[in-house]
């Protein structure tokens, strides 16, 4: 029998009426879905069933649905006692605690209550798709159907093709993910899938620069959300998530990986997580919550420019020009001369490298030296970074010109890359090993990463909007100057970089 995901009386199985399974059947009902839910816990699926109801009853107030179809979508929904109330459904989503024991028990039972054609998905996070398959008789007809959270409005799903899953499961399951009003990609069984891949990259990367000591919490989400446009910090998102989920999940796709550099976990959020500083959930995390608010230490008023002259490395002839305008329109005294004169501030522009190391191969003097950042815009945010022997006198007339226009400065500790720079580089660099798999499309890669973490552009368009040559450098430079694998740019960016391609384009 081949089932159409859109075919009238579509009757779907809902395994665990928790935060998910409920936001799963909420929107399986509202899509023409008659759902039937099965929790172990009978009382999770009565709350579950009042709290669709409420959720329903609020979208008819907001001119959302009409009271008709929101009543429609309530009568499509039915609890069963036992798992075996589950026997007429044309599939069946799993989404039970997260625990590999408690979902295999629960497939093979099912497997004895369904016939062979029936499709059974997981909505797990953080298991693998194919282990939980393989110990099916039929490990071809499981899938994974990965939402998130809270369901009715996120509008992303992920179609987990397991190893031995046959095409026509995850096909169903896409069109399955449309009627339910997602918006589904398509990803072979990885660690982490497609999102939290990529979402690695964000946050284990801010954790080691701020157990590196290159930057203070607060700044380095300053930065994240200012200069590159990220809604939230990347600390501030591990406050909201709570560290206990961000740092296990983190470990064990590390551990899935066989140690991949690229998603080694910081022992500052392990430590943290000890120290049981978990978030917004225990009122202290990387910030302290009053009354559910983030209390942000307040930024310390910009230095003022003292009138030194300030001297722009031209390494970077674009960012010269750039940053002579800004410099010139904030009424500072620009050296401009083929050296830097003796009472000059200098200003060097990195592409991952450290400032130390851009002062010395100019052989300029480093007491006198700042790095610039010329990533990414220079209009919301600028970050300045010292040299471990920058005289403070300069540092601050640096950082003083530089926000004499009223734009905010942050002044960081030398680092090969700034904050930008590797985070974002090992953003696009985990898209770009994604890619390479074949694992999803570069258009399914940047559409999941874009609805289901919000950020400003997939990491393939990221690196096409940043200049895939320029993440090269970067990702190169970082890596010659730390000896550290995690930096190593991947083929596909190398590639595509060295040929003047879209980090888009799929191989011929
Ligand atoms: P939850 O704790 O809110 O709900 C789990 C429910 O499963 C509980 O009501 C529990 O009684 C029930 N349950 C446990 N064992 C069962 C069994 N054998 N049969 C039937 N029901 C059983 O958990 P959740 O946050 O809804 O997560 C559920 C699944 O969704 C997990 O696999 C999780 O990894 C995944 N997930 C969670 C999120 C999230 O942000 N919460 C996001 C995406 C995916």
């Amino acid at each position: 029998m081949t089932i159409d995901a859109t075919q009238d009386g579509l009757i779907i199985g809902v395994i665990g009426a928790g935060a998910m399974g409920r936001g799963i059947a909420q929107v399986a009902a509202t899509g023409g879905c008659t759902v039937i839910m099965f929790d172990t816990r009978a009382e999770s699926s009565k709350e579950a069933v009042e709290f669709i109801e409420g959720m329903l009853g609020r979208a008819v107030e907001k001119n959302r649905m009409t009271a008709e179809d929101a009543k429609a979508s309530m009568g499509r929904i039915q609890i069963a006692d036992s798992m075996n109330g589950l026997n007429t459904c044309h599939a069946i989503i799993e989404a039970a605690t997260e625990n590999l024991d408690i979902k295999r028990k629960i497939f093979a039972e099912l497997e004895s209550i369904v016939s062979d054609d029936i499709i059974l998905a997981t909505n797990t996070s953080s298991l693998s798709v194919t282990t939980i398959a393989s110990s099916c008789e039929r490990p071809e007809r499981v899938a994974g159907f990965h939402f998130f959270n809270p369901v009715p409005l996120m509008k992303l799903v992920e179609v987990i093709d397991g190893v031995r899953t046959e095409p026509w499961v995850a096909d169903f399951l896409f069109e399955l993910g449309k009627r339910m009003g997602r918006e589904p990609v398509r990803v072979a069984d990885a660690p982490g899938f497609l999102v939290n891949q990529v979402g690695r990259g964000y946050t284990i990367e801010a954790s080691h620069l701020c157990s590196e000591g290159v930057a203070a919490f607060v700044d380095v989400d300053r930065i994240m959300r200012d200069a590159a446009g990220f809604r939230m910090g990347p600390l501030e998102l591990m406050d909201l998530t709570a560290i206990d989920v961000t740092h296990p999940a983190t470990e064990l796709i590390y551990e899935q990986f066989f140690h991949e550099p690229r998603f080694r976990p910081s022992t500052l959020m392990k430590t943290r997580m000890e120290a049981g500083l978990l978030g917004r959930k225990t009122k202290q995390g990387f910030y302290t919550y009053e009354g559910g608010k983030q209390q942000t230490p307040e930024e310390a008023a910009p230095t003022s420019y003292d009138g030194r002259p300030i001297w722009v490395s031209g390494t970077r002839a674009d960012a010269q020009a750039q940053i002579a305008n800004i410099l010139q329109n904030a009424g500072a005294n620009i050296d401009s001369g083929e050296q830097p004169g003796d009472d000059s501030v200098i200003v060097v522009l990195p592409l991952g490298k450290d400032a130390t190391t851009a002062c010395l191969e100019e052989g300029l003097d480093p007491a006198r030296t700042v790095a610039l950042d010329t990533l990414i815009g220079l209009d919301k945010r600028r970050t300045v970074m010292k040299t471990p022997v920058t005289d403070p006198a300069f540092a601050d007339a640096a950082a003083g010109a530089f926000a004499a226009d009223g734009t905010p400065v942050t002044v960081i500790h030398d680092s090969a890359g700034f904050v930008t720079q590797r985070i974002l580089g090992m953003i696009v660099n985990i898209g770009c090993s994604i890619a390479q798999s074949g694992a999803a499309t570069s258009a399914d890669i940047d559409k999941a990463v874009t609805l289901g973490l919000g950020y400003p552009h997939g990491p393939l368009a990221f690196g096409d909007f940043l200049g895939a040559d320029r993440v090269l450098e970067i990702l190169t430079s970082i890596h010659q100057m730390t000896g550290d694998p995690r930096y190593r740019p991947t083929p596909w960016l190398r590639r595509r970089a060295h040929l003047g391609v879209s980090l888009l384009t799929p191989e011929s």
